[in-house]
């Protein structure tokens, strides 16, 4: 029988795009010899690579307290990983993701499940924007996840209410200003207590410590994060 699905779809491979042969590996041998993976030791807060196994936190964690409980991240932000989750982001590379789940759910599943998570949340854009791009980069990879784990994805649950500007151009204390009422929560959380939010890349936090300060204030009890990407920061 013709594979239909593997014409209309071919699997490219995330870093150097190229159409891999169908049912066959998600990304070609080389390529997966650059993506950098964030190794152990890890800051037990963020889920970024650390230096020192004997320190608990990161730099950053050591100094700000987050809203959210502990978080995961897949790649570290650099190099070739960078340059595809930048692909999935503004080029509309949504094919990529699916190799990038099923990588966070081999590594991560038993961790992710510990948590007992009623859903799943992707950090939302702003309405002009995913009118702009076409589509929330987040919300692929919630769908993905959320299909290979079984956890339910809500997508409405929070609603960015402000166009912030790219967050990559502000220090610290102005992403943070910047964000704080860019989010709410539209739907009633009250029943669903632990919730995993969703994004591409983890920076300095700021977006995910907004959404998970929402959410907790709408009566959220516990709140975690997934992410394609983190940068490093020792
Ligand atoms: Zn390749
Ligand atoms: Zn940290």
């Amino acid at each position: 029988m013709i594979d239909l699905l593997g014409i209309i779809y071919p699997v490219r491979c995330p870093v150097c795009d190229r159409i891999l042969r169908f049912g066959g590996d998600k990304i070609c041998a080389s390529c997966y010899h650059q993506l950098e993976y964030v190794r152990e030791p890890c800051c037990k807060k963020c889920g970024k690579q650390i230096l020192k196994q004997e320190e608990e936190y990161c730099f950053d964690c050591g100094k700000k307290n987050h809203a959210y409980e502990k978080g995961i991240a897949l790649l570290q932000n650099k190099g070739a990983g960078k340059k595809s989750i930048y692909a999935v982001k503004y080029h509309n590379k949504r094919e990529y993701v699916d190799f990038y789940t099923d990588e966070l759910v081999k590594r991560y599943k038993k961790e992710i499940t510990s948590w007992k998570a009623d859903m799943l949340v992707p950090v939302p854009l702003h309405h002009k924007k995913k009118i702009t791009r076409g589509f929330n980069q987040a919300d692929t990879i919630a769908v993905g996840l959320g299909r290979k784990l079984g956890i339910p994805v809500r997508k409405h649950v929070l609603k960015r209410v402000i166009n912030t500007r790219p967050q990559k151009e502000l220090d610290d204390t102005l992403r943070k200003k910047n964000l704080e009422k860019a989010f709410i929560v539209s739907k009633n959380v009250v029943e669903l207590k632990r919730i995993i939010l969703v994004d591409d890349i983890y920076t300095t936090g700021s977006t995910i410590d907004a959404c998970a300060g929402v959410l907790k204030q709408a009566g959220a009890d516990r709140v975690y994060y997934i992410s394609l990407g983190i940068g490093s920061g020792y």
